[in-house]
């Protein structure tokens, strides 16, 4: 899906490469440390909690819950603006596409969907789960 709007470009580095891979076939891609078991946002090979580099990636549920989010009302069309804590544990800054923004509330379930770039990458975005399985 597009709404016409214009992405900012993701620069895949060494480090998240394999998360932009993941996305183009629609896996969703969470990197995990084995050496304290928790997964953080964004992909790094040094774990940012236990300094480990047993870091690893691992296949996320692709689902979360709204922690915030701001409607940018400015924005023809409007869109959403939100931090989504995924079921392995991290919070990541990321949109919410697909829903009526007036009706978003915090702690709302949601799933990931992608949305293809100007170059073809797919960005990863949530969208309400509830809308989705309507
Ligand atoms: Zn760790």
């Amino acid at each position: 899906m597009s709404d016409g709007r214009i992405f900012i470009e993701p620069v895949p580095t060494a480090e998240t490469e394999a998360f932009w891979a993941g996305t183009a076939e629609g896996r969703f891609l969470v990197r995990r440390c084995r050496s304290c078991g928790k997964a953080h946002w964004y992909p790094r090979t040094i774990c940012p909690f236990c300094s480990s580099d047993e870091t690893e990636w691992v296949e996320g549920t692709g689902e979360g819950t709204i922690y915030s989010f701001s409607i940018m009302r400015r924005a023809k069309p409007n869109y959403v603006m939100a931090y989504v804590t995924l079921t392995e544990g991290p919070t990541m800054m990321t949109n919410i596409v697909d829903c009526d923004p007036e009706s978003l509330r915090i702690g709302d379930a949601v799933r990931v969907t992608y949305v293809k770039t100007a170059e073809g990458r797919a960005l990863p975005m949530f969208t309400p789960k509830s809308e989705a399985s309507a």
